[in-house]
């Protein structure tokens, strides 16, 4: 799928081509889908790079939607909705939505939180580039990790940890997150085997930098990737 397409899902079929025009104009190419429960399915086989979707919807409400699509999927997602009083619900619950729009919308305001929101999306690690921080280096592309120059022989479920981690320095992962996140990479644990593979993560990280931890545990959450020298 192109890199800047975005996928409408809104059964009013007025406004959906309005949106699909207004975004080609602003240079993106967009589908329509008129029911929440077609969604799942589409994503799955044609992932978008953000999903526009009404909450209002036949087959599936669109606040499921984003929470089925949150199970596997950190595509970013722009809910429509006409209540005010479900902004509440959006934000409040935890969807996972990126942002929201309220209807009556007009479809440049869209189209700008549609960019503002790609923007954000693409501030996030590009992983076809290898990911450096302090000593430790991750190469995607190659499946090869390094601590201060010296090889790290990570299992799947390692490796795929520590992209998440190092992907976001300073971010705080719930295990639950940390679980459904590396999914990916055919994680085989619950909460307590997460625990597991970072103790064995961190082992392997100290035969290249002995005296330095960067994989930190936040007590009651969950860890973090931290290059920062360590409060004691
Ligand atoms: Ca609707």
């Amino acid at each position: 799928m192109a890199r800047n397409h975005i996928l409408i899902v809104e059964d009013e079929r007025k406004i959906a081509q309005l949106l699909v025009d207004y975004l080609a104009a602003a240079g993106f190419t967009a589908s329509c889908l008129y029911r929440g429960d077609q969604v799942l399915p589409h994503i799955k086989k044609d992932p978008p790079v953000l999903i526009l979707l009404d909450i209002m919807l036949p087959g599936m409400e669109g606040t499921e939607v984003c929470r089925e699509i949150r199970r596997f999927s950190s595509v970013p997602i722009v809910m429509i909705t006409a209540r005010v009083e479900e902004i509440d619900r959006i934000v409040g619950l935890e969807l996972g939505a990126d942002d929201y729009v309220c209807k009556p919308f007009s479809p440049r305001e869209v189209v700008a939180r549609v960019k503002a929101v790609l923007r954000r999306a693409c501030a996030e690690p590009d992983f076809s580039t290898p990911l450096e921080a302090g000593p430790i280096l991750l190469d995607e592309s190659r499946r090869e990790a390094s601590a201060a120059g010296h090889p790290l022989n990570l299992t799947p479920s390692e490796f795929g940890l520590l992209k998440i981690l190092m992907g976001q320095p300073g971010r705080v992962f719930s295990r639950s997150e940390l679980i459904d996140r590396v999914q990916g990479y055919a994680f085989d644990g619950y909460d307590r085997t997460i625990d597991t593979h970072i103790k064995n993560l961190r082992r392997k990280i100290a035969e290249g930098i002995p005296h330095r931890e960067v994989i930190r545990t936040v007590y009651g959450v969950g860890y973090k990737f931290s290059l920062e020298v360590e409060d004691r």
